[in-house]
């Protein structure tokens, strides 16, 4: 915020942050795209969705279960099953205060959450990353519950979706551990496709690195959000690399469909009904 004040007028600059400290903060959030100060409230109601300019903000993992299953179907999987620190990881902070910091945060135990659902009476299995635990970055942990999930469903004849948020990729604080996860679910998804059954990825803001180069970027349809980041390596990093400038909208969902990543981008509140009509033409 105090960044984007910069690039305004400096009379300006110095009323808006004299309002926003007498803002109450947990009763108004600013949209990064467009500014506009939106009043909690209508922002839940609709469904985190700008009011004014269709940006879509994260969504915790329990809400967009909500949002996508029929009431009281959903039976979570592996609830109790945590991360440890076998590499010892020291950095700024250790893995273990950082899994806590965000476990106190969130009330999650890891960022996915996995389970057992219907949609409008049709069984599937669902996964929902949550981009605020690390980054919804994938560990051992995220990297098990989701093979264990698509095993189930690969045993049960069941399609899997899968929403992702992660702008974290493979966790760095597990070392080659969470890289090995991105084969391990890999292999997962193939089994439940040679047994013909359905798995939709969903993409929201942002699915990079080794969550997109792994599970995130199989599915037999993959769906994204509007405007949601979507690659392998940032575009900043990609630029000072090849020392060029990239195209306009370059990694974002509609960039990625027009070139063919991508198969169909959904408003979230269209969402829930363009999943449940491709369960219901293609499973
Ligand atoms: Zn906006």
């Amino acid at each position: 915020m105090v960044n984007m004040a910069l690039f305004g007028k400096p009379k300006y600059t110095i009323v808006r942050v004299a309002k926003k400290k007498d803002m109450p903060a947990d009763l108004w959030t600013r949209c990064p795209d467009c500014a506009q100060l939106i009043y909690n409230k209508a922002l839940e109601e609709n469904l985190r969705v700008c009011v004014k300019c269709n940006y879509h903000f994260t969504m915790s993992a329990w809400d967009r279960i909500k949002s996508l299953t029929d009431e009281n179907t959903f039976t979570e999987m592996d609830a109790d099953m945590h991360s440890v620190d076998v590499l010892k990881f020291k950095g700024v902070k250790s893995y273990l205060d950082k899994i806590r910091e965000d476990s106190i945060a969130t009330s999650l135990k890891e960022a996915i959450v996995t389970g057992k659902s219907k949609m409008d009476g049709k069984p599937l299995i669902l996964g929902v990353t949550d981009s605020r635990f690390i980054m919804g970055s994938m560990g051992s942990v995220v990297g098990e519950k989701i093979t264990r999930a698509i095993e189930l469903a690969t045993k049960e004849k069941l399609p899997v979706i899968i929403v992702s948020g992660s702008g974290g990729g493979a966790r760095m604080y597990e070392g080659i551990l969470s890289l090995m996860q991105m084969a391990k679910t890999s292999a997962a998804i193939a089994r439940h496709n040679e047994a013909g059954l359905l798995f939709i990825s969903v993409l929201t803001n942002p699915t990079m690195a080794g969550v997109m180069a792994s599970f995130a970027s199989l599915g037999d349809i993959i769906v994204a959000e509007p405007k949601a980041l979507i690659g392998f390596t940032g575009p900043r990093v990609i630029e000072q690399t090849i020392h060029k400038k990239l195209p306009e909208g370059f990694q974002r969902s509609e960039f990625m469909m027009e070139h063919g990543m991508i198969d169909i981008v959904v408003h979230r509140k269209q969402l829930r009904e363009t999943l449940n009509r491709l369960l219901g033409y293609l499973n």
